[in-house]
């Protein structure tokens, strides 16, 4: 399995209120679990986004 279909996966079984929700533009945020391994993620298909965190990032500012 790809780190894409891996992500599609996690996605479709998180929902949004369990998910990490870091913010990477007020577009996307990010769809894992919350406290996740690795990158946040965010998008399907050719508008995956993968990123960094960022500290001085706010999270949870879509809620
Ligand atoms: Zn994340």
């Amino acid at each position: 399995m790809s780190s894409d279909e891996r992500l599609d996966l996690e996605f479709a079984y998180t929902a949004y209120q369990d998910s990490c929700r870091d913010l990477y533009s007020p577009h996307y945020y990010c769809r894992r679990p919350s406290g996740h391994d690795g990158v946040h993620a965010a998008g399907f298909g050719s508008g995956r986004l993968r990123w960094e965190h960022q500290p001085d990032h706010a999270p949870h500012m879509l809620s």
